[in-house]
């Protein structure tokens, strides 16, 4: 069996799968950019969460060691403070006492690194004892932490506001207790003296970056110090800063991205409260200076995810334009094969139709004469011709003119295609004003009376001619017949010229005329039809 091959597949149908094709690039395209830049902010936003959470334990840590160091060195001090107030509650100040107290002073200072300076005031403020080479007269009763413990009965240990000092000319903080004498009552003040330098050199030590600050405040806003440092700084209330405003807010440590009312710089500061201490400790870095880091690595991956998408968009639109272009040529060639079909059709129709008259021309006359003969012997059924020509139509041309002819040709023709009932009958411009018709499975009798037919129809038309006696164009017509019978091998030429001769018979017997086979085998002419 000869292997069958698939139709192919019209270029039409296709189309409305190739049209979305663009569509699906682009959208593709756009979704790969989106996940692509998506996952690049995803990377670099978890890498900048990560960043902020390590430097958030590192400030943290930072924040609890320095309030450890804080506490220590206040309590080293009020631990020897706690020393003289007994001292002098118990020995009181005799000039004796005195001397040993001094002694006693000058040995804590020179040994406890922490500690500046000891003073004893009496309780009218002027200086009884002092840690100092040489005696100064003077009076402290003006002091914040003098007028405090001269107010409050606590014997607890008490930090002043920072101060520069009236023996040394430094900025010091004042570490302070009360001294009562045996009925209870106020007997003056024991005081030691940080130098706020002591704090600056171990703040100083940690690395905190170019931005970073370090503070050391009383739990009511005074600052002690902070880092970098300034002497303008020291003693101002910041209690209303945003670190006091968290510890107020969340409790005795926390961590927060602030903005500092000082500096206006954004930092990461970590804060504690001292225990046991009214004292607040914070740590900070800016935020700037953590990032810088992240900042810079975002920015070179970035750049390089741009660089991917811009690669990107610029293959798609290049696959897209291709697609385009591809649609675009398919769509020319869908309307050229479209072109070509009509074309086509028109060629076939000039193939086989005569161009004046619109019917069969010579050519298809020719082709189907062979065809029909061809089944007429095979079947035997009779195949029969009538050939037809107009009456005096070289002088219907020369006086109605060649336009008028062609008009009267394209009637003749229209009229003779109406006649055919059958539609195996077939009419065609035979040349000039000659027409040919072919009937199949017709006899002689019935080509004769189709013959009639046509003859009337044509006159019937009623076309004026001058020239012909009846004044009507009128045609003649030959008419025979192929009987298919055993040994009848006749040839289209051949039958041709037998319709031909019967037409010259009719012409010469006086036009307006039929003559068939009938009227050569000696049998009684048919009468003409009547009109
Ligand atoms: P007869 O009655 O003997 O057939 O005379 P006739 O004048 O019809 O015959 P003849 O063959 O001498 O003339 C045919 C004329 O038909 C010649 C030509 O002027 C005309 N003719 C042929 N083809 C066409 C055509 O396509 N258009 C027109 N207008 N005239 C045509
Ligand atoms: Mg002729
Ligand atoms: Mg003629």
């Amino acid at each position: 069996m000869p292997q069958q091959h698939p139709a192919p597949t019209p270029i039409s149908s296709l189309t409305a799968k190739k049209r979305p094709a663009v569509r699906y690039a682009i959208r593709v395209l756009i979704l790969f950019c989106a996940l692509l830049v998506a996952a690049q902010g995803w990377s670099a936003w978890t890498a900048r969460q990560s960043r902020l959470a390590e430097n958030t334990a590192a400030t943290s840590n930072m924040a609890a060691a320095l309030a450890a160091q804080a506490e220590s060195t206040i309590r080293i001090v009020d631990t020897v403070l706690a020393g003289v107030v007994e001292r002098v509650e118990v020995d009181g100040i005799t000039p004796a006492a005195s001397d040993r107290l001094r002694s006693h002073m000058r040995n804590m200072v020179s040994e406890v690194k922490e500690l500046n300076g000891l003073f004893v005031y009496g309780a009218d403020g002027s200086w009884l004892v002092t840690s100092l080479d040489r005696p100064i007269a003077g009076n402290n009763a003006d002091r914040e932490y003098f007028q405090y413990h001269l107010h409050n009965r606590s014997r607890a240990v008490h930090i002043g506001k920072p101060i520069k000092s009236r023996s040394s000319g430094l900025w010091i903080l004042p570490v302070s207790r009360r001294i009562d004498r045996p009925d209870g009552s106020f007997a003056g003040v024991a005081l030691g003296t940080i130098q706020i330098a002591f704090f600056a050199e171990l703040y100083e030590s940690f690395d905190v970056g170019r931005e970073g600050v370090v503070f050391l405040a009383r739990d009511d806003g005074t600052l002690i110090y902070r880092r970098p440092f300034s002497e303008k700084l020291v003693g101002r209330d910041v209690s209303r800063g945003p670190v006091f405003q968290m510890v107020r807010s969340s409790g005795p440590m926390g961590t927060a991205m602030l903005r500092s009312q000082i500096d206006g710089v954004t930092r990461l500061y970590s804060y504690r409260r001292l225990d046991k201490l009214p004292l607040i400790v914070a740590t900070a870095q800016s935020k700037h200076e953590i990032l810088a880091e992240w900042q810079q690595s975002t920015l070179l991956l970035s750049a390089a995810t741009l660089l991917v998408v811009l690669l990107l968009v610029g293959v798609g639109a290049r696959l897209v334009r291709q697609i385009m272009i591809r649609d675009l040529l398919e769509a020319e060639l869908r309307i050229a094969e479209e072109h070509l079909q009509e074309r086509n059709q028109e060629l076939t129709v000039l193939a086989t139709n005569d161009g004046l008259t619109g019917i069969a021309n010579r050519r298809h006359f020719e082709e189907s004469l062979c065809l029909e003969l061809k089944r007429a012997r095979r079947t035997g059924a009779p195949l029969s011709l009538v050939l037809l020509d107009v009456d005096f139509f070289k002088k219907y041309n020369d006086r109605y003119g060649h336009v008028a002819g062609d008009d009267c040709l394209r009637q003749v023709a229209a009229a003779l295609q109406a006649c055919l009932a059958r539609p195996t009958d077939l009419a065609a411009r035979y040349g000039g004003e000659e027409f040919a018709m072919i009937l199949p499975a017709t006899g002689q009798v019935g080509a004769r009376y189709v013959a009639e037919r046509l003859r009337l129809a044509v006159m019937d038309l009623g076309i004026a001619h001058a020239d012909n006696p009846l004044g009507t164009a009128t045609i003649s017509a030959g008419a025979c017949t192929f009987h298919g019978a055993p040994g009848d091998n006749e040839d289209p030429e051949t039958f041709v010229m037998r319709a031909d001769a019967l037409l010259y018979r009719a012409k010469a017997n006086g036009r307006n005329r039929v003559c068939t086979d009938l009227d050569n085998t000696g049998a009684a002419p048919v009468p003409p039809l009547a009109m």
